[in-house]
């Protein structure tokens, strides 16, 4: 893996793609929580999730030209062909229906190569005012518009879990949820999901919500069948998060850390992680540091470039340049390799899949 091919993987994350034919790929999913307004490309062997429904991806200077029936196209940048990228695709899960009637993709879909990702709750208490609202978040855009279920009960999970490894070799999951009243913050129905999953197939499991009020939500997350955790502080500088994020900013920086300290040795060094959006305001020094305490930790800092998502508050944002993620990623990958994490290692979720940002690239740059 070259330095060119991590520098291309950021550029494509960054400036997005024009698409000659929109249709090319899977449809990308619009509003909800995770990547949004994005499809997956294939490049060079790595899965990337690239904008092309967002302001800077109507702009950016790659173009794909329409696959061809195998789903290959040439990537142009100024006219002049880069490479091919391939487009994965429609998984085989999405044409079933559940037995009480909803669709298998309005309860997960297919993200990156091979995860299948559902939002359990797609409502979260954060969401209901834009006052308190993470500003980046379109959670309830995709339930508005018929997309997905409010709740995803754990007996169609289960379903829609063993079809997708039967149907399309799917190799792990990831379990997000908007924010539950109640002060487990979700855990509760994590467990439930994750337990009638591995119930009815194997599958390593991402659950990602906030920290729970009690610790030892932890364990009870780990005896149900949840193999690694995700906790996102989104952004780490404490009045960026009381401005982008009003809500869950009451919950501070200095409470994650605590729950990294209790989760790591219930989950392992490096299969609990967090997910930092680079390019809301936060220093690329500001993102260093904390990650240095998290890797110290052994916590996976998977940090990615903030993509604005059409209909949000933020959606006129700039994404980050390529070179300020370059500035984080290429130290960032030094200090994860050194701290003895790795992507590889991670047994499911988003630091595993690595479509959202280059880290892994950069990763597998220092030790191939
Ligand atoms: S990195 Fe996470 S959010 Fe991004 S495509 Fe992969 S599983 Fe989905």
């Amino acid at each position: 893996m070259s330095l060119s091919t991590a520098q291309l993987i950021n550029e494509l994350q960054t400036y997005g793609v024009r698409l000659v034919d929109p249709k090319a790929g899977l449809e990308s999913r619009r509003g909800g929580a995770g990547p949004s307004d994005h499809k997956a490309l294939t490049l060079d062997g790595v899965t990337v999730m690239a904008p092309v429904h967002t302001a800077p991806a109507f702009e950016s200077p790659y173009l794909v030209e329409k696959p061809d029936a195998e789903g290959r196209a040439t990537v142009r940048r100024d006219g002049a062909a880069l490479g091919e990228v391939r487009f994965p695709a429609r998984p085989r899960f999405y044409d079933l229906t559940t037995a009480d009637g909803v669709p298998y993709w309005k309860i997960a879909t297919l993200h990156g190569r091979d995860v299948l990702a559902t939002t359990v709750l797609q409502t979260c208490i954060r969401y209901q005012s834009r006052t308190k609202s993470c500003q980046f978040c379109a959670i309830g855009q995709s339930l508005a518009a018929g997309r997905t279920i409010e709740r995803k009960t754990p007996r169609q999970l289960a379903e829609v879990a063993k079809a997708a490894v039967v149907l399309d070799d799917v190799k792990h999951m990831v379990m997000t949820t908007g924010t539950p009243r109640g002060a487990d913050r979700g855990a509760q129905m994590l467990c439930d999901s994750a337990r009638a999953v591995k119930a009815s197939v194997f599958l390593p499991i991402q659950a990602q919500c906030e920290p729970p009020d009690d610790d030892e939500w932890f364990g009870r997350m780990k005896a149900s069948g949840v193999d690694t955790l995700g906790m996102h502080l989104e952004i780490v500088t404490p009045e960026l998060r009381a401005r982008l994020m009003p809500g869950k900013a009451d919950v501070p920086v200095a409470r994650y850390l605590e729950a990294y300290k209790a989760a790591v040795p219930v989950f392992g060094r490096g299969q609990v992680s967090t997910y930092i959006l680079a390019g809301l305001g936060d220093t690329a020094e500001a993102i260093l540091e904390i990650s240095a305490k998290l890797v110290a930790l052994g916590v996976y800092p998977f940090v990615v470039p903030f993509v604005p998502i059409s209909g949000t508050p933020l959606e006129s944002h700039p994404t980050p340049s390529p070179e300020f993620m370059h500035s984080i990623l290429r130290p960032l990958a030094r200090m994860i390799v050194d701290g003895g994490l790795k992507a590889a290692e991670i047994k499911a979720g988003c630091g595993k899949c690595g479509a959202c940002s280059a880290l892994s690239t950069y990763e597998r740059m220092l030790s191939p």
